[in-house]
């Protein structure tokens, strides 16, 4: 049973059309027991300022039975991993995803863009690595997922990339090409809505269509169990 919905923005993301009350509500509605809200990083054409992030802190992380973890969706900015969020501010989040998007990384070859989701990867405060799916940034997905398991990062099936209307292209080949890479290395995954709405908090049904054509180990699925933030994590944020 799917816990927890760890991708998803506000109106403050810049392109996004819900309010943190409107998703939280949809996430009690359907029964998460956990919420992320990752926002888009300041390097997004109208995404937050750095002053969001330290903000955090005014934020309750508890409504009943419904968690909310309060995080950043960084944008790698070069081919080296490096991210568009300073330490200082990751080191107050709650946990940090880390994606490639147009607007703020130029692709380069698959080798050249593994080589920059490896290196972000390697940021300790980085857990998730979001839509590594887009066929506009291919990737090495053989070396990519042997590295995230090495990084203890937990890669992203990302439910909005494989609508039909997606920007991004190519993903659920490339979904499919990552899931048998982490069947054979054991490296866990996160389902992500990717939510720009509040509509699509904890809608996964693409996702798992791919999950169940695959027989993909349930056991592998991070959204399961509650035990499995630790994984997801930044056990010392001082601002929650
Ligand atoms: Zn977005
Ligand atoms: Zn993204």
């Amino acid at each position: 049973m799917i816990l927890m919905d760890l991708h998803t923005h506000t109106i403050a993301s810049g392109h996004g059309y819900s309010t943190l009350k409107e998703n939280i509500e949809m996430a009690q509605e359907r029964g998460l027991k956990v919420l992320g809200l990752s926002e888009h990083a300041p390097g997004m054409p109208g995404g937050p300022n750095i002053m969001f992030f330290w903000n955090y802190k005014c934020i309750p992380r508890r409504y009943g039975d419904l968690r909310l973890m309060c995080g950043v969706e960084a944008n790698i900015c070069d081919l080296e991993g490096g991210l568009d969020v300073d330490d200082f501010t990751l080191s107050r989040m709650d946990y940090v995803i880390a994606s490639m998007h147009t607007p703020c990384l130029k692709s380069g070859s698959a080798a050249e863009n593994t080589r920059a989701a490896i290196g972000a990867m390697n940021n300790s405060y980085v857990t998730i690595l979001g839509h590594p799916d887009d066929s506009r940034f291919p990737l090495d997905y053989d070396l990519l997922v042997r590295e995230a398991v090495k990084a203890k990062v937990v890669l992203e099936v990302n439910n909005s990339s494989l609508h039909p209307l997606a920007a991004r292209q190519g993903a659920r080949e490339n979904i499919i090409l990552m899931l048998q890479k982490c069947k054979e290395y054991g490296g866990p995954i996160i389902l992500g809505s990717d939510a720009h709405t509040c509509y699509a908090i904890g809608d996964f049904t693409e996702a798992e269509e791919v999950l169940v054509e695959l027989n993909f180990p349930r056991e592998l699925i991070v959204n399961e169990s509650l035990e499995n933030l630790s994984l997801i994590e930044n056990k010392n944020n001082v601002l929650k």
